[in-house]
């Protein structure tokens, strides 16, 4: 198509970051809030309760939400200052169209029209090259009504099986990992689980700043006697305050769960009753971890062969325990490894479907959850059902009124689909809630494919990096803007309330979905007058599926703080902790715990495997990526917010003081971290917290800034996660850039 509308700076001048630092005249005293209103915090997985404070249709404050049980008041930086998205200058009002004369390379135009538009190029590269030839990028932030409406939307009315969503680079390898060895993607039990565990085994999880209130259980634990080991390459946070720290080398996690599992056969660590009992494959695996000695163990890993006896004896002799990870462990080439590695260990010390015994994955996005669940996956249907059985395919049918062939098949990962737009095969774009350009790896490709599509269509409320590159813009709706339910990191269905109005001609992002449908005359199926009418189709579309949600209503959440999944009826109470005796399981029917057709759940062996690029002469060090606790995914609403752009203005390289020293570098030099696929010059921040082989940069920022330059596309070949955690890179100093390139802009 075309190349970006204007130049960045003019955009950015014209659509920001701006940084919002205050709210209309605030909150005055004397002038109370016109309401309050429940919710949940935007950002993460968490999904904290909040109340925030509403004055003149605009969100102005915010007051703890003590009643609500999982972060009873509690909130990290984020959520503190969530309400300065508000009334945020960069607010999308209307919407645009591409125009290279107008200011920022955009001009407002009416809504009507803008779908039109939209309507009508759908129309002409489906006619003209097929009705694949459209593709939809989705997000995991989208409440579950939306996400729903989503994957309804690409079969239904667009007739494509291309959709994918964000959480493509987030949650698959997790939940690729959990139905394989439990048959149930979902984390295992409530967060209160950690607080009576007798040992705490965190891998690959910053949780004090990228899961917050998750340190508040985990100090919890530790001060009612839990050992807490962590495991990462770098000292985080939560790693300083543990009793045991493995720093591993990136992406060597597997052998050290296997190492651990080796140690736990060796000393006779099993609970063999539970292995006889509810799981099958243990002998094929202990006979694959026999090589996983503690000297190859600590030969791979990086770990002193000490620690890995100790962590093995606390892991294995303990009578109560929970394990946890995150993307440090599943962002790799073998995520899904990584993944049944960690479950392994849990299903040999039989700690699980009990109190204080469990497993979870931490979810990233504020839906991670739920975003995962109901049809929005290339590969999927409401319910977690597999968009290729074709009994699945039947009941979801029926439900949407239509025959089952007519749902197409699989679709691609969102990077494939990429690839696809570069081979000329996928045309047209549509976008909601997903900044690929800054989120996505190898990201100068993503920017070609951007500047070659035929046809490119972005829904959100702030004018993101990709959206740059966009024909069309709408206004879509902010999470305070409309209501419906998501899914927290425990599994628990939460309901977002509305706050606030959409502002000028910004709509809710499932109105503007469905006015999309009727442009094309097909919204048959897309008439829904509200959230809680999605939802009421979404709970019989779900009826029978593993994530059934048949029995969730509005009300019930209100009045239980919640609800967790599966809830298959009207009196059915959720299910807080999954795999317990008698619980519902509709795969197994009573044969046993996990969901699967004899009640057991899976070992599956866990092969370990480098990363996809070694390091080398070359590039000798290993680039790893992640969070700061002030900025959420690709920054396009932490960008704006002042307070946070204070915390942390800019990203940065951690190094070892010894890497530093061998290198000439000193804090805030500047250096160039490269690696085969880009370069990037960030100031250099010299802690002894990472390893000497090792740099950090946080991903959080577009252009010249951005980690995913860097990055590599390397994919899981079962989860098709990148592998944002390690690559080879070489660091050298270098000079200040050009101050031009600021991505923060003016505040005002
Ligand atoms: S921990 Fe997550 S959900 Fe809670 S306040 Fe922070 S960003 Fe929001």
């Amino acid at each position: 198509m075309a190349a970006i509308a204007a130049s960045p700076e003019d955009i950015r001048k014209q659509f920001g970051p701006h940084l919002s630092a205050s709210v209309r005249e605030g909150l005055a005293p004397g002038a109370p809030p016109d309401k309050v209103v429940k919710t949940h915090c935007c950002f993460c997985g968490q999904q904290c309760g909040i109340q925030l404070l509403v004055r003149d249709n605009c969100v102005v404050g915010f007051e703890p939400w003590m009643e609500f049980p999982f972060n009873q008041g509690k909130l990290c930086p984020k959520g503190v200052k969530r309400y300065l998205q508000g009334a945020h200058p960069d607010r999308l009002l209307h919407a645009y169209e591409r125009d290279p004369a107008a200011p920022g390379g955009f001009r407002p135009v009416a809504y009507d029209a803008a779908i039109q538009r939209v309507a009508s190029e759908i129309e002409r590269i489906q006619s003209q090259y097929g009705p694949a030839a459209m593709a939809c990028l989705s997000g995991a932030s989208l409440t579950t009504e939306k996400a729903y409406l989503m994957g309804k939307f690409a079969r239904v009315c667009l007739r494509t099986p291309h959709i994918d969503y964000n959480g493509r680079l987030c949650m698959v390898s997790a939940g690729a990992g959990n139905k394989k060895a439990f048959g149930i993607d979902r984390a295992a039990n409530p967060w209160s689980d950690i607080l009576g565990a007798e040992v705490v085994w965190i891998s690959g999880a910053n949780i004090a700043e990228c899961a917050p209130i998750t340190t508040d259980y985990v100090w919890q634990a530790r001060e009612r006697g839990a050992k807490v080991i962590v495991v990462d390459p770098r000292l985080t946070a939560i790693a300083r305050t543990c009793d045991l720290f493995l720093p591993i080398k990136p992406g060597r996690d597997v052998a050290l769960f296997n190492g651990i599992l080796h140690l736990m056969i060796r000393n006779d660590w099993l609970d063999h009753p539970f292995i006889r009992e509810f799981t099958t494959g243990f002998d094929e695996l202990a006979a694959s971890v026999q090589e996983w000695t503690p000297r190859r163990t600590s030969e791979v890993t990086g770990i002193a062969e000490g620690p890995i006896h100790q962590a093995a004896q606390w892991w294995g002799q303990a009578k109560t325990s929970f394990l946890m990870h995150a993307r440090g462990i599943e962002h790799h080439s073998h995520g899904v490894q990584n993944v049944l590695g960690a479950i392994n260990l849990v299903l040999a010390s039989g700690r699980i479907g009990r109190a204080n015994c469990g497993y979870a994955t931490i979810t990233g996005q504020a839906n991670g959850q739920g975003g995962r669940e109901h049809g929005q996956k290339c590969d999927q249907l409401p319910g977690l059902r597999d968009i290729a059985n074709p009994e699945h395919r039947a009941a979801v049918a029926k439900v949407w009124g239509i025959e089952p062939d007519a749902i197409p098949g699989p679709g691609v990962d969102a990077y494939e689909l990429f690839r696809k737009a570069d081979k000329g095969e996928i045309k047209g774009l549509l976008s909601i809630c997903f900044n690929p350009l800054v989120s996505l790896p190898d990201n100068n490709f993503i920017r070609r494919v951007l500047e070659q599509v035929e046809f490119y269509v972005a829904i959100d409320f702030f004018l993101n990096e990709s959206a740059r590159y966009a024909n069309v813009v709408l206004p879509g709706s902010l999470q305070e803007e409309d209501e419906g339910i998501v899914t927290t990191t425990e599994g628990r269905v939460v309901k977002i309330n509305p706050a606030v109005e959409c502002p000028g001609d910004a709509r809710q992002d499932w109105r503007i979905i469905q006015d999309i449908a009727g442009a094309l005359n097909r919204s048959r199926g897309f008439r829904f007058g509200s959230p809680r009418e999605i939802l009421d189709e979404l709970r019989a579309a779900s009826r029978g599926g593993i994530a059934d949600y048949s029995g969730i209503t509005y009300e019930k959440i209100e009045k239980q703080y919640g609800v967790f999944w599966p809830c298959p009826s009207d009196e059915h109470p959720g299910t807080p902790r999954l795999f317990e005796n008698g619980s519902w399981n509709p795969v197994a029917q009573g044969k046993g715990p996990f969901y699967f057709p004899d009640g057991k759940a899976r070992f599956n062996v866990a092969k370990y495997s480098p990363p996809a690029e070694e390091v080398d002469a070359g590039f000798p060090l290993m680039l790893t990526t992640g969070r700061v606790v002030s900025h959420f995914l690709s920054g396009t609403q932490t960008r704006r917010i002042g307070p946070l752009v204070d915390h942390c203005p800019e990203p940065f390289i951690e190094v070892h003081p010894l890497l530093a020293r061998r290198l000439g570098l000193a804090e805030g030099d500047w250096a160039t971290a490269e690696t085969r696929r880009g370069a990037c010059t960030l100031q250099v921040r010299v802690v002894k917290t990472i390893r000497p082989d090792t740099i950090f940069i946080p991903y959080h920022w577009p252009d010249r800034q951005s980690a995913n330059q860097l990055t590599i596309a390397a994919q899981d070949p079962i989860s098709k996660i990148p592998e944002y955690k390690v690559c080879a890179a070489r660091l050298k100093k270098a000079a200040s850039p050009e101050p031009a390139a600021s991505s923060q802009g003016q505040t005002r």
